[in-house]
């Protein structure tokens, strides 16, 4: 009884001192950037914008974070009660009926593998889930060359007027990890669009979309030494864009002198190598996370020449010899190669 009486007592005292300070924080109208983050698709993901309502900012980002969860319980193909997962099970056997939103984003993969000449497919997954790049395993040259004839997009059927998917060869499984966290982070960004947000960072792993300024200066956005997280080789001053990188240090294991890692070259069903990192920048995240895939299978001259060819999009290459290369519109650098911390200012 003691106790309550001295809580309540406390609580009366604290009422006071609150209702003491609540004008002083109305009239500050406490305007700030609000960044979170949080592990989301297997991967770090974060949000930043300009608030001047931190409870309503809160929902509005706890909103992103949720569509991330959603489109990864869509898409995962690890889970094994995912549309995905059931499309891998069963597409070869009969039309599976899948969500609009799976079926638009496997005919947009489909048109990038058309773009690229096939670097970028996600039927790469007939091969790819012999890898388990957390256990070290990859398959060995038997394996890989006995799963690499279910790699081709065209053994992708879909059918728009019943929203079917379809596989004309058993064998076949797709996966969409490398458009997945693009387009989450354009869906993150068309929400705090339609909440109001005019000035907004949404990140998941290697893939950002920026809209607006920083008042007047640009948002920074540093790509990483391929070789060390820590360090960003290049500052990239963006607004208005969307910017992904692909790396072989995101999932990978070292063996034999060799880099096993998560991007496939879909003609081998091996790890791509001639590059160590391939940023695109872009005007969507989808975009540009399929074209950083796609470029880092390409290589440097292929990658580059299909970059130059687009017209909407730039890009900077780091090669295995720790050569930087870039796209013209970046060139010449924007700022020399040096050593600069990864941390936003
Ligand atoms: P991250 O997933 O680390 O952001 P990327 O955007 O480069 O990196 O996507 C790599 C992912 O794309 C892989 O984990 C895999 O799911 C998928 N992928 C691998 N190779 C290919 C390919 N040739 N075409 C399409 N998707 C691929
Ligand atoms: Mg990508």
């Amino acid at each position: 009884m003691a106790y309550t009486e001295t809580s309540r007592r406390a609580r009366g005292f604290t009422w006071v001192l609150l209702a003491l300070l609540a004008p002083i924080g109305a009239d500050t109208a406490h305007a700030e950037w609000l960044y979170r983050e949080a592990a989301i698709m297997g991967t770090r993901c974060a949000v930043e914008l300009w608030s001047d309502d931190r409870n309503r900012s809160e929902q509005a980002i706890a909103s992103v974070f949720a569509d991330m969860r959603r489109i990864d319980l869509l898409m995962s193909t690890w889970k094994p009660d995912t549309q995905l997962a059931a499309v891998n099970r069963l597409a070869a056997d009969k039309p599976v009926v899948v969500s609009q939103e799976l079926f638009d984003l496997i005919r947009v993969a489909l048109e990038y593998s058309k773009e690229t000449a096939g670097a970028f497919d996600i039927t790469y997954a007939s091969v790819g889930y012999l890898y388990d790049f957390r256990q070290h395993i990859h398959p060995d040259a038997a394996a890989r060359l006995a799963a690499l004839p279910g790699i081709n997009y065209h053994h992708v059927v879909l059918d728009a007027a019943n929203r079917t998917v379809r596989f004309t060869r058993k064998g076949t499984k797709i996966d969409l990890g490398g458009i997945a966290k693009g387009h989450a982070v354009d869906r993150g960004i068309e929400i705090l669009r339609r909440a109001g947000y005019d000035r907004a960072m949404v990140n998941s792993g290697g893939d950002t979309r920026i809209i607006g300024d920083r008042f007047g200066k640009p948002w920074i956005v540093g790509v990483r030494d391929p070789n060390n997280e820590a360090v960003s080789f290049l500052r990239l001053p963006l607004t208005d864009a969307a910017i992904s990188t692909s790396g072989d240090y995101e999932r990978y294991f070292d063996e034999g002198g060799q880099r096993f890692h998560h991007i496939i070259d879909p003609k081998t069903g091996d790890s791509a190598r001639s590059l160590r990192s391939a940023t695109v920048i872009g005007p969507t995240a989808l975009r540009t996370d399929a074209l950083s895939t796609s470029v880092f299978v390409l290589g440097p001259e292929r990658g580059l020449e299909l970059i130059e060819r687009l017209q909407d999009v730039d890009a900077v290459l780091v090669t295995p010899a720790g050569k930087v290369l870039y796209s013209s519109g970046l060139a010449p650098p924007v700022v020399p190669a040096a050593s600069v911390p990864s941390k936003p200012d």
